[in-house]
């Protein structure tokens, strides 16, 4: 029997069950079939399609990391009864999936946030992750990377510190070894980390140390003696030895800068904290009298740079969002008739 608390389980957080049914995690999602984990140890699920499929339903589809309850098979594919509430998740709106949102992660604690400090280190982006990682509802972690190729890195983590108030930042390098032991302090057990970051910057890198494994393909030329190297069915969350877990899909490499609508505000909470105190509601923040906005960029208690940023993000999230309500709108038409299809395929299936 294995505990489904070593995999971060708390039933507590879930009173009232189906019964007939145990917890299971997922461990793996693929198109039609998920891996998970129970306390039967791994197996393989379906969503039940009475549950799932039908025109009313509205039960969120599980993704990696999620907690479902399942029917137990022994002899072949378990059911997929009921996707427990999420603690937290990244959401990636998209018209072509699902219902209009393809959920890529579920239930982590911890959201690494990488940037290397050599010449791709970039404040924007990190700032945007950064919204990105406060939106999921799990706690940001900033790691920049690859200390060893700078002499001095203070600039750079004054000016992280400066877009990150509240948050954690390391300062690591896998190649000598600095900071390695605050970024150890984070392997706890029963806890999932899941890394942002743009490719390059040293994520399987600073996992696989950690892990004490090569666990994240690292971006290298392979040498000729990995030529023969099996890769393994490709686990997306992975169990290491200190009983951490980390979820690494191919949909959190993707994971780019769509969503950071909501995230802006804490991570902008100095600049936010400014918006309130206009005098009038509608301020623009251009040459109305009283603007709080403005009479803290003339005191330097907001900095101008910042302040920009602010209006650049907010500016590229509302682009953003128009993008998508138009795609909405164009593919509204060929989702119904896939909608369709799809019912009458699961009408079928259901009625075998
Ligand atoms: P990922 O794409 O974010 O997972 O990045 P990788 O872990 O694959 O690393 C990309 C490249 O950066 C590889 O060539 C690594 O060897 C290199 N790298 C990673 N961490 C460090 C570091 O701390 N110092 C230096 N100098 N190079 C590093
Ligand atoms: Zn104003």
């Amino acid at each position: 029997m294995i505990d489904l608390a070593l995999y971060g389980f708390d039933d507590h957080k879930y009173p009232g069950s189906i019964p007939g049914t145990i917890p299971a995690r997922i461990i793996a999602a693929h198109r039609e079939r998920y891996d998970i984990l129970c306390e039967n140890g791994e197996a393989s699920a379906q969503l039940k399609a009475s549950v799932y499929y039908i025109d009313y339903a509205d039960e969120p589809y599980p993704t990696v990391g999620d907690f479902v309850l399942i029917r137990y098979n022994p002899l072949g594919e378990s059911q997929i009864m009921k996707t427990l509430p999420r603690t937290s998740y990244f959401a990636r709106k998209d018209p072509d999936v699902g219902r209009g949102e393809q959920i890529i992660a579920a239930n982590f604690d911890y959201v690494f946030i990488f940037s290397s400090l050599n010449e791709d280190f970039n404040i924007k982006r990190l700032e945007r992750y950064l919204a990105v990682a406060h939106q999921s509802g799990a706690e940001p972690v900033i790691i920049l990377t690859k200390a060893d190729l700078i002499e001095n890195h203070s600039t750079m983590l004054q000016q992280t510190e400066q877009v990150a108030i509240g948050t954690k930042i390391l300062v690591v390098s896998v190649k000598n070894g600095y900071g390695m032991q605050e970024a150890e302090a984070y392997l706890q057990p029963g806890k999932t980390i899941v890394c942002l970051g743009s490719s390059g910057v040293g994520k399987s890198s600073l996992i696989n140390q950690l892990a004490g494994e090569e666990i994240m393909k690292v971006n290298t030329i392979r040498d000729d003696d990995d030529k023969g190297r099996h890769t393994t069915t490709h686990r997306q969350l992975i169990l290491l030895k200190s009983g951490t877990m980390i979820i690494d899909t191919p949909g959190m490499r993707e994971l780019g800068l769509w969503s950071a609508d909501s995230g802006l505000d804490e991570a902008f909470a100095d600049v936010e904290a400014f918006l309130g105190q206009c005098k009038f509601n509608d301020c623009t923040h251009q040459n109305e009298p009283g603007c709080a906005v403005r009479a803290a960029l003339r005191r330097g208690d907001l900095s101008r740079e910042r302040w920009q940023r602010y209006l650049q993000l907010k500016e590229e999230v509302t682009y953003s969002e128009n993008k998508q309500k138009f795609m909405q709108q164009r593919k509204e038409w060929s989702k119904s008739i896939a909608k369709k299809n799809r019912q009458m395929k699961k009408a079928n299936q259901i009625h075998k």
